[in-house]
């Protein structure tokens, strides 16, 4: 089973891929993290994507592409978790198309439904690790030890300049005008599932799985 994991900032798609990758053993990709370990290997693809993440502008659609190839191209085949891509209609219509030349084919495209006034709580709390990535919210889902990473042990968790209030209203602006459509594009091609994203982790997770795996 090969599937995309979208919704809102906040939606906990983050969440969900790592206990797929943990309890279904499915491979975990998501952009935030190909960008971090091509820049810290320095790739030239890496070298691109700095470029754009320091001067705050957004990263051209080919550097997410070739590095989602890349990726997919090493894992050939089954059991793959997309998350944070496709962002956009047309890095899905470039998802099919590169994933004819690497054997990849998306199954199930999940929405995580979540109401705004709950996205604001959950982002407005959140801690990232700078090392690795990992999200923390100081009130639902904080690390087992304040202020330590717990996947890779770093200090280094502090709050994102654009966890404010009003970014925050930008940011879920910016994922309705981009990403909300890509609920429609799934929909006309029969791959579109939808989960109630409100509620503790584990009930997320039950409802997530049944939507992938239980036959209706
Ligand atoms: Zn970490």
């Amino acid at each position: 089973m090969n599937i995309v994991l979208f919704g809102p900032p906040g939606a906990g798609k983050g969440t969900q891929s790592a206990l797929l990758v943990s309890q279904k053993k499915m491979h975990h990709i998501s952009t935030g993290d190909l960008f971090r370990s091509h820049i810290k290997s320095k790739t030239p693809l890496g070298l691109r994507a700095k470029e754009y993440l320091d001067s705050g502008r957004l990263m051209p659609d080919d550097v997410t592409l070739s590095m989602v190839k890349e990726a997919l191209a090493m894992l050939h085949g089954e059991g793959v978790v997309l998350d944070g891509f496709p962002r956009n209609v047309a890095q899905a219509d470039a998802l099919e198309t590169l994933g004819r030349e690497v054997g990849f084919d998306v199954e199930k495209a999940v929405f995580f439904d979540v109401p705004e006034a709950v996205l604001v709580g959950r982002l407005s709390g959140r801690w990232t690790c700078r090392n690795c990535g990992a999200v923390y919210h100081e009130v639902n889902t904080p690390p087992k030890v304040a202020g330590v990473c717990d996947r890779c042990q770093s200090k280094d968790l502090y709050q994102r300049a654009d966890d404010s209030l009003e970014s925050i209203k930008t940011r879920l602006k910016i994922y309705q005008e981009t990403t909300a459509p890509l609920r429609d594009y799934y929909q006309a091609r029969g791959r579109l599932a939808a989960v109630d994203g409100q509620g503790p982790t584990e009930q997320v997770y039950d409802r997530l799985c049944r939507v992938l795996w239980e036959k209706k």
